[in-house]
């Protein structure tokens, strides 16, 4: 089973790496990243990604009908976050057009 307990990837400003342990599921500390909602969401995927296939291995190893069930929920919970990354990719594209189309009124409207 893959671990998450290895620390941060980041450098501080004087070079050393940061040390901090990185956020679960993830490669940076909250401070270096890993508190971005983005960030969070990628990390809680691959927690979930990766229970999804012990699922699988559990399930490949038992054939019970409980261990498949546990399989579509682990497969559900994926799903799921690809959903919220998806959603959040969608809110960030709708930000940046209204961030263009506001620039683009600045510059449009007549000066006096
Ligand atoms: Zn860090």
């Amino acid at each position: 089973m893959t671990r998450w307990d290895e620390p941060c990837c980041a450098r501080r400003r004087d070079g050393q790496p940061c040390g901090a342990p990185a956020i679960p599921g993830g490669f940076v500390c909250r401070r270096h990243g890993g508190s971005a909602p983005n960030v969070k969401i990628a990390a809680g995927l691959r927690l979930r990604q990766e229970a999804e296939i012990q699922a699988l291995i559990k399930w490949n190893q038992t054939r019970s009908f409980d261990d498949l069930c546990k399989v579509t929920e682990a497969q559900r919970a994926v799903a799921d976050y690809q959903a919220k990354l998806q959603h959040l990719a969608k809110l960030r594209r709708l930000v940046k057009l209204q961030r263009l189309a506001a620039e683009q009124g600045a510059q449009d409207a007549p000066r006096d």
